[in-house]
C-alpha cells in the first residue's frame, strides 16, 4: 500500500478502477551523475495505477484486477530492471520504469473487449521518493 496520499488524474470516464500492487526489484543507474545509484542495488516499488473506461466487459469489470497484477508484478518481481529488454537502451529510473509500466498495462488494457485507458502510474521508490507518469492524448495509440 502507498504509504501517503494518492494524486489524482482529471477524467471524464464513468468508472475509474485502482490496482495497488508492489515488487521487489534490483537495478543500477551506470551514468555518472548518478552517484551511490551507479552500483547495484534493490528496492521494493509500490506502484498504483489508475484506469478509466465508460464501458465494461462482459464480466461487469473495468479490467479484472488480477491481470493488472500479473502483467507486472510476474514480469519485474526478484529481477534485475536492467535486464529487461525495454531497458537495453535506457536507464531503469523511477521515471522510466513508470513509463513501461503504464506502456504494458495500456498494451493488455487495448487488447480487451471494453479498451479502457491507463490514465496514471504511480512508482514509490523509497517512502519519501515517487513519480507519476501520465500519458498525453497522443499516447494512445
Ligand atoms: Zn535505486
Amino acid at each position: 500500500m502507498m504509504q501517503q496520499f494518492y494524486p489524482s488524474v482529471p477524467h471524464g470516464f464513468r468508472f475509474e478502477l485502482n490496482k495497488d500492487m508492489n515488487f521487489s526489484a534490483a537495478h543500477f543507474i551506470p551514468s555518472k551523475d548518478a552517484g551511490q545509484c551507479q552500483e547495484m542495488h534493490g528496492h521494493t516499488y509500490f506502484v498504483n495505477v489508475t484506469i478509466g473506461g465508460d464501458t465494461v466487459d462482459a464480466s461487469g469489470f473495468l479490467i479484472d484486477f488480477k491481470q493488472i497484477k500479473q502483467a507486472i508484478h510476474k514480469k519485474y518481481d526478484h529481477s534485475v530492471l536492467n535486464n529487461h529488454p525495454e531497458f537495453k537502451d535506457k536507464f531503469p529510473t523511477t521515471e522510466l520504469l513508470a513509463e513501461q509500466i503504464w506502456q504494458t498495462i495500456q498494451d493488455l488494457l487495448m487488447a480487451t473487449e471494453n479498451k479502457p485507458f491507463c490514465l496514471q502510474v504511480i512508482v514509490r521508490e523509497t517512502p519519501t521518493s515517487y513519480v507519476i507518469y501520465r500519458p498525453r492524448k497522443e499516447d494512445f495509440r
